[in-house]
């Protein structure tokens, strides 16, 4: 898919999946991480928007191992999550990313190629329903936002209260993912914080 689709499905997936990990939806931070993870698998094609900006580490991932082989399996999901957790790094950050890697992944499923999850096997999954930049993408993108809008106002939000969320701008979501990725690592694990809960602070 194309990376704008990835971005709009990634912020989406956030969107619904951060109520359940007891994290704001709209916090600077974890959206820039959310978008950021959304974009993060496709390191591996030269072409793609990260990885023209991330020349010669995709130069050297698309010659050795391929276009949509590690950086696109649960391996890479699982090992990511593991190692940044295990360099000091906070649970909601990581998931924030996590459910952005795993949005792009999903999104990537629906192409012919489907994708290798159990990288170094051959065997790929997927369900062909689009081809990259076929108006069929733009139409999933649509369908995938529609269903997370619908499912998300059965859930009992509304624009209004979203504004109530700690607000996010650009500026802030690069500023956040800045900070947490600087941010001094101790020299040991910190026993895991509770993450704020409970109703949407008001006014
Ligand atoms: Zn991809």
């Amino acid at each position: 898919m194309m990376a704008k689709s990835h971005v709009i499905i990634g912020v989406a997936t956030w969107f619904a999946a951060a109520p359940m990990l007891n994290l704001p939806p709209t916090d600077s931070m974890y959206l820039g991480l959310a978008v950021v993870g959304s974009l993060l698998p496709d390191v591996d094609h030269p072409q793609s928007w990260v990885g023209r900006r991330t020349r010669p580490v995709s130069t050297a991932l698309a010659a050795t191992l391929g276009h949509r082989g590690v950086t696109h399996s649960a391996l890479a999901l699982f090992g990511l999550m593991a190692l940044l957790l295990h360099m000091g790094n906070r649970q909601g950050a990581v998931s924030a990313l996590a459910v952005g890697y795993l949005s792009h992944m999903a999104a990537d499923m629906l192409t012919p190629r489907g994708l290798r999850l159990a990288w170094p096997l051959r065997k790929t999954w997927g369900i062909p329903l689009c081809r990259t930049g076929s108006p069929a993408e733009t139409l999933i993108v649509a369908a995938v936002v529609g269903s997370i809008g619908w499912y998300l106002w059965h859930g009992g939000v509304r624009p209004g209260r979203m504004l109530h969320w700690r607000q996010g701008s650009a500026w802030g979501m690069v500023q956040g993912v800045v900070q947490e990725v600087t941010r001094p690592v101790p020299a040991c694990s910190p026993p895991r914080q509770a993450h704020r809960s409970g109703p949407p602070p008001r006014g």
